[in-house]
């Protein structure tokens, strides 16, 4: 059915754009990966950091702790997180936070999740806090007012991404089309002109291919918007690049294991890495005064007292808990794991 509905939007112009693809495919509300899939954990296609380690929610915890105080410990505090998948994160996060009752009184939970089934999931897992929580559909920068920390771990990498192609001394969009009922990339002939998205007086070769997600960077403005007016600060955890290479990397997992991007869809976790360069000029260039910083996953958790959390927790853990627990930490900051794939981009604005 999701073949159909692509094929018959391809028939009306001949192509569709990649991330108006990635949009149909993952989020279709009847029909998409994440409306209608259980795409995390060991059953899933994919496992994520606060599944592997409960001491990544703590870290983050801190973080929100950490700037909660710098704000000057306001009796509201907003707490949004993007894309909660199983709820693993947030529940380690308030688990933590309850330890610190003005702080846990002052936090207003809301959670932006567009699948049905993994609000239901975590509103199981969230239960005890369920009085603190708001689940939303979709994301309204109007709704927060106040002081606000937002939460994001791959959340932008799920978001549609375009790509285009430097040929012949132009920028040309990827498109998808079919050829004899094949789904094909195909480049547009009318040439992109996306000089102002790339670095300064940067000379691209040919061949090269240069990727963003406008969703990604709507999403970023927005962060910033409420955490410049209301005070606040932001912290984006991704699997991305802090340098671009011009390469494609749409990726598309099925089982843990690599798929094919232009097949099975609905049924395959469809990527592509977020461009952090991009998302830091963006956040420079609306001149903000915001605190800025991007950094690996494994030196944020390292900066934010991992190894110290850990030694206090192997003290209390029972012996047979503690290979798992020391094995999960080294996943998460590991350069040949999670470390160094995955980066942290925060962004603060104490007023
Ligand atoms: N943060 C979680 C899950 C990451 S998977 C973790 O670390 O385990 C991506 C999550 O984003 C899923 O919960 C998915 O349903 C959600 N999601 C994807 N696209 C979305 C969109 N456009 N709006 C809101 N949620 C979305």
């Amino acid at each position: 059915m999701l073949i159909n509905k692509l094929q018959n939007l391809i028939k009306q112009t001949g192509f569709i754009p990649i991330d108006q693809f990635m949009q149909i495919v993952l989020t279709d509300h009847l029909l998409g990966y994440y409306t209608t899939k259980s795409p995390i954990g060991k059953t899933g296609d994919f496992t994520t950091a606060p599944e592997i380690s409960q001491l990544f929610g703590e870290m983050l915890g801190f973080y929100i702790i950490h700037n909660w105080q710098l704000l000057g410990s306001p009796s509201k505090l907003n707490l949004l997180e993007f894309g909660p998948g199983l709820g693993t994160l947030m529940f380690d996060i308030l688990n933590l936070i309850k330890k610190i009752p003005a702080l846990f009184e002052a936090i207003e939970v809301n959670l932006i999740e567009i699948s049905d089934s993994l609000t239901k999931i975590q509103q199981e897992k969230l239960a005890p806090f369920k009085h603190k929580i708001t689940w939303h559909k979709i994301f309204d920068h109007q709704n927060y007012k106040s002081s606000t920390i937002i939460i994001a771990n791959e959340f932008l990498d799920a978001l549609p991404t375009k790509q285009y192609k430097f040929i012949n001394n132009n920028w040309h969009e990827v498109y998808i089309t079919t050829i004899n009922n094949k789904f094909e990339f195909i480049l547009n002939k009318e040439h992109s002109i996306i000089n102002h998205l790339l670095p300064d007086n940067f000379i691209p070769d040919n061949g090269m291919i240069f990727e963003y997600s406008p969703n990604s960077l709507n999403y970023t403005k927005n962060f910033a918007e409420i955490i410049s007016q209301f005070g606040g600060a932001a912290a984006i955890i991704d699997y991305g690049y802090t340098n671009n290479t011009f390469q494609s990397t749409l990726q598309a997992m099925k089982d843990h294991q690599k798929a094919n991007f232009l097949d099975d869809f609905g049924n395959n976790d469809l990527t592509s890495l977020v461009n952090f360069p991009i998302l830091v000029n963006v956040l420079k260039q609306l001149n903000k005064n915001l605190l800025i910083n991007l950094t690996s996953q494994r030196d944020f958790l390292l900066s934010s007292g991992i190894m110290e959390r850990l030694k206090i927790l192997l003290d209390i853990a029972e012996n047979n808990e503690k290979d798992a627990i020391i094995k999960g930490v080294n996943y998460i900051i590991n350069e040949q794991d999670m470390g160094c794939l995955f980066k942290v981009l925060t962004f603060s604005c104490i007023n």
